[in-house]
């Protein structure tokens, strides 16, 4: 493999230490050195794989001061891969300013995709949504975090929340509180690893479930909300209506569609639905 000076950007498990690629483990063996989130805990994953590796720190507190040495690590032509602690970096972790500076300096910068908590819980969960919203984590502060809540109240897209145990139970029922305890939440929590629970029911019963039994706080967790429903997209506006159904008591259902139309500017098919509705019910 020609790696000089590239940087990898390597996911590695969130649990299960069989989720490692073979690719993971290969280029972790022969670059030049592993810049690590937490250096401790990066050794003991690669031990136990049984590989050596030059390992330097890069974290949140100085991430861009680490990350200038790396450039010029890289720039002489070195090879670098980034890890964080669990999963792939940049999603909730250090990571996206190195690789923007890596980026900046026209460096090779090569994504190596595995384990992410996020998608792995969406995988699971069943909500026939076709978008998501990542929003990682949400703010710590209960005010602020209910004021971003509310923000996210009429997103149509699956929402995914990653949560700390010590705050599980505040952010779900600010959750209900905000979205109504009608919509699903999917609860997440220690993906792939011995204890793995998932619970799926509506948002007003989730405080009461977690509460129910301590164990089921403790841990790590992602959060999947359902996005809010769509407005029906045939709904006709009231004066719509009352045009429509003024013209059908004068005219052929189809003309009467065709002037409601030019009229009101409504959606020619969705009048003509509603016609034939009102034809039907009289
Ligand atoms: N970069 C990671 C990723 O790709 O998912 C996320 C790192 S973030 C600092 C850590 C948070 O991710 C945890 O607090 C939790 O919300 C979520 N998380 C990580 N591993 C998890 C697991 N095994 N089960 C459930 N949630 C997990």
């Amino acid at each position: 493999m020609n790696h000089s000076g590239t940087l990898y950007v390597v996911a590695t498990p969130i649990g299960n230490l069989q989720d490692i690629s073979l690719r993971a483990l290969d280029t972790l063996k022969s670059v030049d050195m592993v810049a690590a989130e937490d250096t401790r805990h990066t050794a003991h994953l690669l031990s136990h794989f049984g590989i050596k590796a030059k390992l330097v720190a890069l974290h949140e507190h100085n991430e861009r001061r680490a990350g200038e040495k790396i450039l010029e690590t890289l720039q002489s032509g070195l090879s670098v891969a980034l890890v964080s602690d669990a999963g792939t970096p940049g999603i909730s972790d250090p990571g996206a300013i190195l690789v923007g500076m890596a980026r900046e300096a026209g460096l090779n910068v090569v994504p190596l995709p595995g384990a992410c908590a996020a998608v792995t819980a969406l995988s699971a969960a069943g909500f026939d949504q076709p978008h998501f919203l990542f929003y990682g984590f949400l703010p710590a502060s209960g005010a602020q975090r209910r004021r971003m809540l509310e923000g996210l109240r009429e997103q149509q897209a699956v929402l995914v929340f990653y949560e700390a145990p010590h705050r599980v139970v505040e952010s779900v029922q600010d959750m209900a509180d905000t979205f109504g305890g009608e919509r699903q939440i999917l609860i997440a929590r220690e993906l792939t690893k011995t204890f793995e629970t998932f619970h799926r029911c509506p948002l007003g019963e989730a405080v009461g479930w977690l509460q129910a039994d301590p164990n089921q706080q403790r841990g790590e967790f992602v959060l999947l909300v359902e996005g809010a429903v769509a407005p029906p997209q045939n709904e006709v506006d009231e004066d719509a209506q009352r045009v429509l159904k003024l013209l059908l008591d004068e005219l052929p259902l189809k003309q009467a569609v065709k002037l409601a139309t030019d009229i009101t500017g409504a959606k020619k098919n969705a009048l003509y639905e509603l016609a034939l509705e009102l034809k039907s019910e009289s």
